[in-house]
């Protein structure tokens, strides 16, 4: 039987990796096998480990890139029963869904959290994709920063830099659509 993805996405600060942290902790009182795998350009904190805002974590395997992932790891599902993945707006977008579709296609779950969005109000790539291939999406919701209703949006209070920006408050807050601009 094909194994069942699930996705996570929202803005920043919405809470997406506590989310993805919660379905790890699950999954490790079912003993079950899992792999957690990030995106080596997310080293804002460590490296090793995923990290909420407010300091939870779990180790992880940081992948420069899926080649090196396939190496270190044997996706069959006699060793893994699920995959996780964070930050996945950062990860390539052919080889993610590639990838993503033959562990599928072994038997494992895969479950995956990033931004839909970035401060300009763009769809990520590869979490678009991702959200196409998925049997269940779950939308998660910060508070606005300036009126405190849901906001749905990244807003940037800085101008300029790179559009894959790693940024902790001091660059990024959720906003809601009226208090939201792309920038
Ligand atoms: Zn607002």
């Amino acid at each position: 039987m094909r194994g069942n993805l699930e996705t996570i996405v929202g803005a920043m600060f919405a809470g997406k990796t506590s989310e993805l942290l919660k379905r790890i902790l699950w999954a490790k009182h079912q003993n079950k096998k899992i792999i957690v795998l990030k995106p080596s350009i997310d080293n804002r904190y460590s490296n090793e480990k995923i990290i909420t805002h407010n300091d939870l974590s779990h180790d992880c395997y940081a992948m420069t890139e899926w080649s090196k992932a396939l190496k270190t790891f044997n996706f069959i599902k006699k060793e893994v029963d699920v995959v996780f993945l964070d930050e996945i707006q950062f990860m390539d977008t052919k080889e993610t869904l590639h990838n993503v579709d033959i562990i599928l296609n072994n038997g494992i779950d895969v479950v995956c959290a990033g931004l839909d969005q970035d401060s300009r109000g763009k769809p990520w790539e590869t979490s678009s994709m991702l959200l196409g291939l998925s049997d269940k999406i779950v939308k998660i919701y910060g508070f606005c920063n300036v009126c405190g209703v849901e906001a749905t949006k990244t807003y940037r209070k800085t101008l300029g830099g790179e559009r894959t920006q790693v940024g902790a408050a001091n660059i990024y807050e959720p906003r809601c659509l009226k208090h939201w601009e792309p920038r």
